[in-house]
């Protein structure tokens, strides 16, 4: 009885002699993880021994405990013979827990012999890194890459393992994919909505041009039908009128032939305006005709001068031409552009003010020009009052008659010539019409 309790007081005294070298061994552990400790002394059967941390320095060895990667190293019997902090976070084991055990048991099962082979590669210095994955805290997967190579200590060869976390970039990863995939859903969706966009505007704008279309066809078809309609009747009334009138003069009734003089007027305008509506029409199917052949400028400026003047005896018609030159073109339908813009001048500017017509010769080229002192032209309208029926907008809209055609023939009389029109104009303080025509060099014309 007293051996037996003798011996189970020796035991006691043993097992605490073991827990507290094991403390000291622990603390010593911790004070190398610290960096405290650069060697120590162990004392064995015979002598002391001396122990240096040689490959590990101080500062070598607090980085290696502070880096967030974990860090191992292992034999080649694959037991963990260093291992950071970091790491035994990482699996949720406890530090003291994992030196001295194989890294196996701390790789789940279906990677073992994928990782085995890894090492085994990195053992041969081959490159070595994988992605794997662990399971840490409430058995939560972790996503980590290793890469392991060899590392030699003193003499010895062992292998170096650095664990890195790839959760947040994982995670970053997937909610990158998940933004992109949003945006592609949101962009396909933008697309779709575009698509139906465009084609309904492109239907409905195609509908649009398809009527207007139709609408100025149809326009176009009554204004030439009835402007053929009015043609012959106008020119049998005009004709008509002027035997009449001869008759009246002839017989001295001057009243009534001065009362049909007027109607003369009258009907001539009419006769501009149908003929100005046809012209349009074979404008727009390329039929209008061109008599050419030169002639001498000055002469059908004067010509057209004397005409209208005779019918604008409200205004002092000036002209001061430049020397004649020779043009090669349609005698009749360049005159037509000067009536046009004589009778323009007229009709837009006040009574007994001037309208002067000019000529200037400039190199190849003879300029016309006539000014007025009449409404003027706002700059905003001045570049469209070429285009087909148009007429300028305002107060004075409806104050002056007309179709809007007279410039738009113009304009293509004087570009089938190789010449060029246009006009300087201030809103209330007049206008001036111009066009240019290359003159002619000779009488013969091929
Ligand atoms: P119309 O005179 O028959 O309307 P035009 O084609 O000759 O047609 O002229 C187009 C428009 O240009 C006119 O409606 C008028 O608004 C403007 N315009 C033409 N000449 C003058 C001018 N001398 N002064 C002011 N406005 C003019």
């Amino acid at each position: 009885m007293v051996n037996t309790d003798k011996e189970y007081n020796k035991l006691l005294l043993e097992i605490k002699e073991l827990k507290s070298q094991v403390s000291e061994a622990n603390e010593i552990i911790d004070a190398i993880r610290r960096g405290e400790v650069d060697a120590f002394i162990v004392k064995n059967e015979d002598d002391h021994e001396i122990y240096t941390l040689k490959s590990a320095d101080k500062t070598f060895r607090i980085f290696i405990e502070k880096m967030s990667e974990g860090a191992i190293t292992i034999n080649r019997d694959g037991i963990i013979l260093y291992c950071n902090s970091s790491f035994a976070h990482l699996i949720n084991i406890p530090l003291s827990k994992v030196i001295g055990c194989p890294l196996s048991q701390f790789i789940p099962d279906v990677y073992k012999d994928f990782v085995a082979n890894l090492l085994e590669k990195a053992w041969n210095e081959e490159e070595c890194k994988a992605e794997i994955i662990f399971r840490g805290e409430k058995n939560l997967p972790i996503p980590v890459l290793l890469s392991a190579s060899t590392l030699e200590i003193d003499g010895g060869l062992s292998l170096s393992i650095l664990i890195t976390d790839l959760s947040i970039q994982k995670k970053s990863e997937e909610q990158l994919l998940q933004k992109n995939k949003e945006l592609e859903d949101a962009q396909l969706v933008t697309k779709s909505l575009n698509d139906g966009l465009e084609r309904t505007v492109k239907e409905r704008t195609e509908a649009l041009v398809k009527e207007q279309k139709r609408a100025m066809e149809k326009k176009d078809e009554f204004i030439t039908i009835a402007s053929h309609e009015l043609k012959t009747p106008v020119t049998s009334i005009k004709g008509y009128i002027q035997v009449l009138r001869f008759n009246f003069e002839k017989d001295g009734n001057a009243m009534a032939a001065q009362v049909l003089g007027k109607v003369d007027t009258q009907i001539n305008k009419l006769t501009t305006l149908i003929s100005d509506l046809l012209d349009v029409k074979k404008i727009e199917t390329g039929k209008l005709n061109y008599r050419e052949e030169v002639f001498d400028y000055n002469e059908l400026v004067k010509e057209v001068i004397e005409e209208t003047g005779r019918v604008l005896t409200k205004h002092t018609v000036k002209h001061q031409l430049d020397e004649t030159v020779l043009i090669y073109g349609d005698r009749n339908k360049i005159g037509q552009v000067i009536t046009n813009f004589i009778d323009n001048a007229g009709k837009y500017s006040p009574q007994n003010t001037d309208i002067i017509i000019e000529t200037f010769k400039e190199g190849n080229k003879v300029k016309l020009a006539v000014s007025d002192s009449g409404i003027g032209i706002p700059k905003s309208q001045q570049h469209m009052i070429f285009d087909r029926f148009y007429r300028v907008s305002g107060a004075k809209e409806n104050t002056y008659s007309g179709l809007g055609l007279g410039l738009y023939i113009s304009f293509e009389i004087i570009k089938r010539h190789q010449g060029n029109i246009g006009v300087e104009s201030e809103e209330g303080k007049g206008s001036t019409f111009y066009f240019e025509l290359p003159i002619s060099n000779s009488l013969s014309h091929e």
